[in-house]
């Protein structure tokens, strides 16, 4: 019998394998990247000879767009090229992809570094920190337009940009060469630099590939390249006013920092064949070192009743429908953390999905899930009253004393006795649910009505004897008698057997909480599919704040603190609005999934 192989929780054959693991093992088994070298910082062929052998086996990069806040969905691409790095010895660069002068913003990059870091995730490596942003490759992308130019590879197009929406055709109809393309590379090269010294307006012009416009992949039609865009940038200013397209852009990005495995989106797909042509036209050149990167998709996510379209999510804060970014009713990782979700169970999740190469949906129960599994092992206990009515023990005084309090205690966590116990009192008047008294019980009903015998989990089995109730009949108190010597604990108190047990806080040490109670955002599960308005099936029931009673021991609780609330699910306190003394609770999720009924 041989022993089974040892495995760290996060050596690579301990996790499940996917296309994109069973390509890095090839490669590295292949040694196809291992010769690389790398200068300690991005840069061109030249730069990375002068280097040493690459200490990094691989390099992936989480290439964002600083121009809003990161989502669920990008949560996924980040557990995932981050996870590769490190399962494989490798190192994952953070990047600013701001090549776009108009959309990007500040406040988006701290944003991502700090999501990211709290993710569990970093960039630093080998004693270097590798967080980069695209712009600052602006002058080896100039520098590359001129190779390509020169080496007759692409040139400036006058065209309008309807006549060259125009003439590249269609799926069935092959594209029209434009009437600039048979320019000299010397005439091109005169014409980009007039381009960038500003001697043309926007738009009047724009440098393209000069690749094949019969191609049946219509993104080989000659794409741009370069265009005239008057446009400050955060990083450079004024210096530019042409700016690249991302599909020059992004290749060359990945270039210049040695990525080995580049990993994006399905709808990338298509965009596979300018990738590498861009980057083989450039190697050739001796530009970029070689082996150059290669470009591999993954199906995005798409979790039910979510939208992670920035555009879509910026207009759910803008037209105040949510409470900003960090709602707990945003997929964003800042809303999803306030809800009270953990880094542990965001790559639970993105472990559990798994990575394909086809488009599917995802059970939002999925992630409902792993956020249950990660707290249950961990959350401390509590009782709380959401719904509070006074239930009055009218036997109470005469059994106890009058003003008499008892103590009880409960497990903080049934399953871990190292975190001791909490405690509480209870006293002739307690809080219990509205709903756990029914003056005329439907069947199957258990809890408390008259002549009905419950227990008050961690306290005393009690008889309902009736209630009180105001004009409009609504109850105002429930009563019952406390049965002697059956408080959970001391010797004999099982004897009398009950069906129910029923939750409560004490009238005397309860704490007063505003609880949110927070459901699904949409109430149609793919709510923008197909085109649809996803305003219009706004949930308008996503949102319930009450009034609760809690036990003491929550009294503590400090903002991010999550627990199990008994019967009702789990919380945690609100990062924004809770404060010693003015305690707010978000529901993250229910104790299990009711999404599907
Ligand atoms: P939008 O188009 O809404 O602005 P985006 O997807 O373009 O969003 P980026 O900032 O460009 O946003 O994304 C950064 C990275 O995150 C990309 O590599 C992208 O592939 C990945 N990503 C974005 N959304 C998803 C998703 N739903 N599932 C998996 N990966 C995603
Ligand atoms: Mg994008």
């Amino acid at each position: 019998m041989s022993a089974p192989t040892p495995t760290t929780p996060d050596s690579p054959a301990s996790k499940p394998s996917n296309f994109l693991r069973q390509i890095i093992e090839h490669d590295l088994e292949d040694g196809t990247y291992a010769q690389r070298r790398w200068a300690g910082s991005p840069g061109d062929a030249a730069h990375h000879a002068q280097g040493t052998p690459d200490p990094a086996k691989i390099r992936t990069r989480f290439p964002p767009e600083p121009n809003g806040y990161l989502h669920v969905g990008h949560a996924k691409s980040i557990c995932l090229n981050f996870g590769l790095a490190r399962d494989y010895g490798g190192v994952c660069h953070l990047r600013f992809d701001d090549t776009n002068p108009e959309k990007e913003d500040l406040e988006y990059v701290t944003s991502i570094k700090d999501t990211v870091r709290w993710l569990g995730f970093d960039w630093q490596a080998h004693g270097t920190s590798h967080l980069y942003q695209a712009s600052d490759y602006f002058d080896f992308m100039y520098r590359a337009a001129e190779a390509l130019i020169e080496a007759g590879h692409a040139y400036v197009d006058e065209q309008s940009a309807e006549d060259i929406r125009l003439n590249r055709g269609d799926f069935g109809k092959p594209g029209v060469d434009s009437p600039f393309r048979g320019r000299t590379p010397a005439e091109n090269l005169a014409r980009f630099r007039e381009m960038r010294d500003g001697r043309h307006e926007d738009g009047a012009m724009v440098l393209r590939s000069r690749i094949d416009m019969a191609s049946p992949n219509i993104n080989l039609r000659d794409p741009a390249i370069y265009r005239i865009r008057r446009a400050t940038h955060h990083n450079t200013g004024d210096k530019w006013c042409i700016y690249p397209m991302y599909t020059f852009a992004h290749p060359i990005e990945d270039a210049l920092e040695q990525i080995t495995h580049s990993i994006c989106t399905l709808e990338f797909e298509d965009q596979r064949p300018f990738y590498d042509w861009l980057l083989d036209r450039l190697c050739e050149g001796g530009l970029l070192a070689q082996p150059h990167p290669h470009q591999y998709e993954f199906a995005r996510l798409n979790l039910t009743y979510v939208i992670t379209s920035k555009r879509k999510l910026a207009a759910l804060v803008n037209e105040q429908r949510v409470n900003g970014w960090d709602d707990p009713r945003m997929p964003t990782i800042v809303g999803l953390r306030r809800r009270g979700y953990t880094p542990e169970a965001i790559q639970l999740f993105a472990e559990r999905i798994g990575v394909t190469k086809s488009d599917s949906w995802i059970d939002y129960s999925t992630l409902e899930g792993c956020l249950r599994e990660t707290l249950d092992v961990s959350a401390p206990r509590a009782m709380a009253v959401l719904d509070p009515v006074k239930l009055v023990l009218t036997n109470w005084d005469e059994l106890m004393g009058a003003n008499f309090v008892d103590s009880c205690s409960a497990p903080v966590h049934p399953h871990l006795p190292e975190l001791g116990k909490r405690q509480f009192v209870i006293g002739r008047e307690v809080w219990i649910e509205r709903g756990d008294f029914e003056e005329a019980p439907p069947k199957g009903f258990f809890r408390l009505f008259p002549g009905n015998k419950t227990r008050l989990k961690y306290g005393h089995v009690i008889e309902c004897t009736g209630c009180v109730k105001d004009a409009g009949g609504q109850v105002t108190e429930v009563q019952a008698r406390l049965l002697p010597d059956t408080k959970s604990g001391t010797p004999g108190s099982d004897a009398v057997k009950v069906k129910g047990v029923i939750t409560w806080v004490a009238v005397a040490d309860a704490v007063c909480a505003e609880v949110r109670l927070y459901d699904r955002l949409f109430s149609d599960p793919q709510p923008d599919a197909g085109g649809k308005d996803f305003l219009e099936s706004l949930n308008p029931d996503s949102l319930k704040v009450v009034t609760a009673f809690v036990e003491p021991s929550l009294a503590k609780a400090t903002a991010d603190d999550k627990f199990q609330f008994e019967r009702h699910g789990y919380f945690v306190a609100d990062n924004q609005d809770h404060a010693p003394g003015k305690l707010v609770f978000n529901r993250a999720t229910g104790l299990r999934d009711s999404w599907g009924k």
